[in-house]
């Protein structure tokens, strides 16, 4: 349920609301708006009566959010969420920040070169993996500690910002310290502990679609983090699993304007896991931009044969460097900046 408040309401009756609703048993969320406040109950998962309230002084409507997920919904919210991870580096907005990089962090001179590579091809952001969720527990599982370190160092020497993976809630911490938005991998969309512990810390996030999740369940995983109090998180759509095998998953374009629609938040595009082809990233890519990402991941090396994870994905220095004026033109087409 939304309280939304009149224009000419005062303080007092947007307390008195908020005390109705807590004699209901629910939360009260109080969101002062440009225009007037709203007021949002949460505490609930299936519709309470809120009759009593659209009498009180200073209320012009109440709204129910008919979503199975609240804060995240556009009901909730109707203007876009920008989520700022480092100055000048916000999703969400006008802007599409590039974000780039290897699958894992390998080793000093590996992603400091990629490091300079895609900042000097407009990236603003570096993404590498410390710690990796591999399919098999006999592969490189990443450099841990060590490999936010040579992150740390490559924001020192760029100014990008860096963003990498946690699976757990230990690693959340550690990735907190050295990286400016941690990432939620796509086997782990459903690790509600985790979703929880990230919900209370104040960084931003990143959360990839699960491999096999719907658009609902999701946005569900995002409502865990905004109901733990983080509110700066930007959803990723990375491919899902399908029957064809000929592409590692099947990049879900659609998804983008669907999010749009149920959501204020931020969605960026994942093609490098969305097709798992390094020939088909370009195109997606391109896709993703014209269907409005407020964001793009690229897998990009130095040396994508040599890479130690995700190589046949992986887009070299090179290609990257040849498509960013491609997703430039495209987003200047829809009156974007990128
Ligand atoms: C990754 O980002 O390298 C990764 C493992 O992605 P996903 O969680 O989407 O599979
Ligand atoms: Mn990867």
């Amino acid at each position: 349920m939304l309280v939304v408040m009149r224009q000419d309401a005062t303080e007092g009756h947007v307390e008195s609301v908020c005390a109705a609703i807590k004699a209901m048993g629910f939360q009260p969320v109080p969101m002062p708006g440009a225009q007037r406040t709203a007021i949002g109950l949460i505490g609930n998962d299936g519709q309470v009566d809120g009759s009593h309230i659209s009498g009180m002084d200073g209320v012009a409507q109440v709204l129910y959010v008919t979503k199975p997920y609240k804060q995240v919904s556009r009901e909730w919210k109707q203007e876009n969420t920008i989520v700022t991870i480092a100055p000048g580096v916000s999703f969400g907005g006008d802007t599409v920040p590039v974000v780039a990089g290897p699958c894992s962090v390998e080793n000093e001179e590996s992603i400091l070169a990629t490091a300079r590579a895609v900042k000097a091809a407009g990236a603003t952001a570096l993404r590498g993996g410390a710690f990796k969720p591999r399919s098999s527990p006999y592969s490189f599982q990443g450099l841990g500690e060590a490999g936010l370190k040579l992150l740390a160092l490559a924001r020192q020497e760029t100014g990008l910002a860096i963003v990498s993976e946690a699976m757990d809630e230990g690693q959340a911490e550690l990735v907190a310290e050295y990286a400016d938005c941690i990432q939620i991998g796509a086997r782990n969309m459903q690790n509600y502990s985790l979703l929880k512990a990230v919900g209370k810390m104040r960084k931003p996030v990143l959360l990839k679609r699960g491999l096999s999740a719907t658009i609902v369940e999701f946005l569900l995983s995002a409502e865990y983090l905004l109901a733990a109090g983080n509110t700066q998180v930007i959803l990723c759509e990375r491919g899902i699993r399908s029957y064809d095998s000929i592409v590692r998953n099947v990049f879900d374009v659609s998804a983008i304007p669907v999010v749009h629609q149920l959501s204020h938040l931020p969605i960026v595009a994942d093609p490098s896991h969305g097709t798992g082809v390094r020939a088909h990233v370009p195109a997606m890519a391109r896709a993703a931009v014209a269907a409005g990402a407020d964001g793009i991941l690229i897998e990009v090396h130095p040396t994508p044969d040599r890479a130690w994870s995700d190589g046949a994905q992986t887009l070299s220095t090179a290609q990257f460097d040849g498509l960013m004026p491609e997703l430039r033109a495209i987003a200047t087409a829809i009156g974007r900046t990128l």
